[in-house]
């Protein structure tokens, strides 16, 4: 990629950022779409400008309806099959009961040679069957401790995990932890059982699947709503998910992935409900946006897609280049039964190719789990900005890795971190590509600054000029 593609992405950025203004914040169309306030935003300069990590567009991986073992399509399909019996008509029982760990460490493997990170669910009481903190029916115990061992040693170093609802399909009650005895649409966790649900309903069941997940020793920072889950208790969900992550794993910013778009919204991450910004418990919550559909194997691993879809042989088109050249994060959404694709491993092989096909076509990407996104754009919307003359002033809420923004400074050198214990000159680079954290970068007059912010604390950067 060529340095002045890299420039010009910064300022289609920030064309993207004013749109977003106009319409998902301030009322038409985004307004029906987005029930969620944002809440309060901190003084930012203008003559600041935060852009991507390190100048790289962020590019992850969504895995919906995986838990420990069960093949969530073979479970699945008869519960939805009862209540819509004529939409749900795939022959479930030839569908192999299991995904076995070898495919998670296969696939887990090829992802770290790769680079690729994401996010991965474990559904904690997939399908009714059985809770992962207890037994599951069809696996041994020993079994269901290997597979856990496996997603707790292995799977969390590239991805987050989060629950996907308690079951994926029937809800449970959770006063007796038991599933409903009425199992109907309005029972149903992908449809019915969220609509008209408070923030604190909501929290209460969140907060049953969290429990299961920590009570295995799972980490989690962010949840996934079960098909439609949340979609008509919109304000609901991104409280519901706030309080619920604060409550059990004391998450400092907790996420949910809820919606994907696939036409010229905006799939830029949202940052809701943020409060007490100069407080010491300042709070928000991430929602995170996927770009694409399954276009690997399907949600019951039955319906193949292809990978010109994600991104065409000659690297020119396809979904994957359009966001990413709007410097937007690119984030692919698949369903774990599609990338198993009951043993023939379909949707894997169409992943693969789109890496292969991604890592050809740009070398200015980076892969981050979505709590990595989850905490840049939170910082991005509220880090605390002032310019005075040679001297910049941030304050981070919550601290953040690779902070990376620019200005116009002709002439700049000798740029110097300031915080209250200490002072780094950072250094000068000539390649954009290779900024890191404590490093600059020169173009013309623009310059472009990377370094970790600390949480609540202030950092000043300032330079000489010649
Ligand atoms: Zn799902």
């Amino acid at each position: 990629m060529s340095r002045e593609l890299l420039w010009t992405r910064r300022n289609v950025l920030q064309a993207g950022a004013a749109g977003l203004l106009s319409s998902a914040w301030t009322g038409g169309f985004g307004a029906n779409l987005f029930a969620q306030e944002r809440g309060d935003r901190p003084p930012q300069d203008e003559a600041v400008t935060i852009v991507n990590p390190r100048g790289r567009v962020p590019v992850s991986f969504i895995i919906d309806d995986s838990t420990c073992l069960a093949n969530l399509a073979h479970y699945g399909i008869p519960h939805f099959a009862a209540v819509y019996p004529e939409k749900y008509r795939q022959d479930w029982a030839k569908l192999p009961n299991t995904i076995p760990d070898s495919f998670v460490r296969k696939f887990g493997e090829w992802s770290r040679e790769h680079g690729v990170k994401g996010k991965y669910s474990i559904v904690p009481y997939p399908a009714c069957i059985g809770r992962i903190d207890q037994k599951l029916p069809d696996w041994s115990k020993k079994e269901l401790n290997d597979s856990l061992k496996l997603v707790r040693d292995f799977m969390t170093v590239d991805w987050d995990i989060h629950p996907e609802m308690v079951t994926h399909t029937f809800a449970i009650d959770t006063k007796t932890g038991k599933p409903f005895a009425d199992q109907t649409e309005d029972y149903l966790e992908n449809t019915g059982f969220s609509v008209g649900k408070s923030a604190d309903q909501l929290a209460d069941y969140m907060s049953f699947a969290l429990r299961i997940l920590k009570n295995v020793g799972l980490p989690c920072e962010g949840v996934t709503t079960p098909g439609g889950f949340g979609n008509r208790s919109r304000e609901a969900l991104s409280k519901g998910t706030l309080m619920a992550l604060r409550d059990v794993y004391k998450t400092e910013i907790p996420h949910y992935f809820r919606h994907l778009f696939t036409g010229n919204e905006s799939v830029a991450p949202r940052v809701e409900y943020a409060t007490g910004l100069d407080t010491d418990d300042p709070k928000c919550v991430v929602s995170i946006i996927g770009c694409t559909g399954d276009w690997f194997g399907g949600w019951d691993g039955l319906t193949p897609g292809t990978v010109d879809q994600f991104i065409t042989e000659d690297l020119d088109e396809g979904r994957l280049p359009e966001v990413i050249e709007r410097g937007e994060p690119a984030i692919m959404v698949c369903h774990w039964p599609g990338l198993y694709f009951n043993g023939d491993e379909i949707g894997f092989a169409i992943f693969q190719d789109v890496v292969r096909r991604l890592h050809r076509r740009y070398d200015d990407l980076i892969w981050m789990k979505l709590s990595e996104i989850a905490r840049y754009w939170a910082s991005k919307a509220l880090t605390h900005i002032t310019k005075k003359e040679e001297t910049i002033t941030l304050r981070s809420p919550f601290g953040c890795p690779d902070f990376t923004f620019e200005f116009n400074a002709p002439h700049a050198r000798d740029i110097t971190v300031k915080s209250e214990e200490t002072s780094i000159v950072l250094k000068e680079i000539d390649q954009p590509l290779d900024l890191v954290s404590g490093q600059w970068v020169r173009d013309d007059e623009e310059v472009r600054v990377c370094l970790d912010l600390p949480r609540r604390k202030d950092v000043s950067v300032s330079w000489a000029t010649s």
